[in-house]
């Protein structure tokens, strides 16, 4: 995450793809979400879902969004999870909020992961 890190940069990554200003490639869509294949997967299936809304982290999201959004939210990931198969044979959920969990795009977002094991949660980067 780059600049003023409290306020939405409205010229991040996943803001454009939420305009239609650059492509992705769409899995699901709502009222209040989206879901679209991440272009550097980790694994078999990685999808990246996020809220239409402007909210930068899960911190964020979770202290400023509505009940609604929240609730819908969460069920539009276990949604994607069972429109691609993973909630037969698992998945991961992930969510990266701020520095060190090097959160790169300032946009509140969920990774899918799936479609082969997995492995240990985390790889060991740091103490
Ligand atoms: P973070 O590190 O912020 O949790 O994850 C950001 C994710 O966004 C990364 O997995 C990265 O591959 C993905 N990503 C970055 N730029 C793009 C893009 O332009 N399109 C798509 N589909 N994914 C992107």
């Amino acid at each position: 995450m780059q600049k003023n890190q409290n306020v939405y940069d409205k010229e991040n990554i996943f803001a454009k793809i939420l305009r239609g200003e650059i492509p992705c490639t769409k899995v699901y869509e709502d009222e209040f979400s989206l879901a679209f294949n991440d272009i550097n997967p980790q694994s078999q299936i990685h999808i990246l879902v996020i809220p239409k809304g402007e909210y930068i982290s899960f911190d964020d999201f979770s202290g400023k969004a509505s009940s609604k959004e929240i609730i819908s939210f969460f069920k539009s990931i276990s949604e994607v999870a069972k429109q691609v198969g993973v909630d037969r044979s698992g998945y991961r959920i992930i969510s990266n909020h701020g520095l060190d969990s090097h959160q790169e795009v300032p946009h509140f977002h969920v990774h899918i992961l799936g479609g082969n094991p997995l492995g240990s949660l985390l790889v060991k980067g740091g103490k």
